[in-house]
């Protein structure tokens, strides 16, 4: 396939915290309906990696291209890489959705004026169709009955699901989690991982850092393994789980981890 085909392409990211070096060279290729997983141990640099895809960070170096257009970047006289467009950057973020572990959903606003916040201001989406739409989405993660309801009055896992609703109102070309379903309390997890499954089966074009191994198993069709910052494992799922090549992938993945 060619690049054509591919939503997201990151080449050779790395990442410095003062003397930190956090990734150490990290690349990914997502076409159109990939489902990427991201797994790794915590430290491993999985957030931080997801953060330089959508330029919350800036990479020290390597290239992001977001539906053929490569981030521009400059560097100032003290040699900070910062990007060079700050347009671009929101232009390239608004293709990019981001539902965090922590669902970060504006907690004096109803589930509806979160979703249509962003459409409206950052796409320039009339009020009236920007709420038609949100609708929909609210309908696709079951929760049209809640939607004037405030964050607060509302489960983890009812949350998360309406910060997926906020993100799919962008119809961003690639949708990014991380770790969706680590802050939910155990019985809440399956209700967001079935959202998920969906929008896998969709075709939508995921990037999703999780520790639910059933989820990088069954649903995604990639598994990129991290390890301090380097990629460790990476390949279809069947594959990289049946035959793993990785001393620390296989320990990762045993039973007894
Ligand atoms: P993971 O998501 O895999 O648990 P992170 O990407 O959050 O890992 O973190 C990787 C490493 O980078 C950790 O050692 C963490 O302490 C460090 N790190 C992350 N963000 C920052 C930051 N803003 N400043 C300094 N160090 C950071
Ligand atoms: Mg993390």
């Amino acid at each position: 396939m060619g690049q054509q085909d591919a939503p997201l392409i990151a080449t050779d990211i790395h990442k410095r915290f003062g003397e930190h070096e956090v990734l150490k060279g990290i690349s990914l290729e997502a076409h159109k309906g990939d489902v990427i997983s991201v797994i790794g141990s915590s430290g491993s640099g999985k957030s931080t990696f997801l953060r330089c895809i959508n330029m919350l960070e800036i990479p020290t170096s390597g290239d992001i291209q977001v539906h053929g257009e490569t981030v521009k970047f400059r560097q100032t006289k003290k040699g900070e890489r910062l990007p060079a467009d700050i347009r671009q950057v929101e232009k390239m973020r608004a293709q990019l959705s981001m539902v965090f572990q922590s669902f970060n959903l504006w907690s004096h606003m109803t589930v509806m004026e979160n979703i249509i916040e962003a459409p409206i201001h950052v796409l320039g989406v009339d009020r009236k169709e920007a709420m038609d739409r949100a609708e929909e989405h609210l309908n696709r993660v079951g929760l049209w009955d809640r939607r004037d309801y405030y964050p607060a009055h509302m489960s983890g896992g009812q949350q998360q699901r309406a910060a997926i609703a906020r993100a799919l109102a962008m119809n961003p070309e690639v949708m990014l989690f991380d770790e969706p379903t680590s802050a939910l309390d155990p019985e809440l997890v399956g209700e967001v991982l079935k959202v998920m499954r969906g929008l896998a089966e969709e075709g939508r074009t995921m990037v999703v850092v999780t520790h639910e191994m059933a989820f990088a198993k069954d649903v995604s069709n990639k598994v990129m393994f991290l390890h301090q910052g380097k990629i460790e494992e990476y390949g279809n799922p069947k594959e990289v789980f049946n035959n793993p090549k990785s001393e620390r992938f296989k320990q990762f993945i045993s039973p007894s981890y």
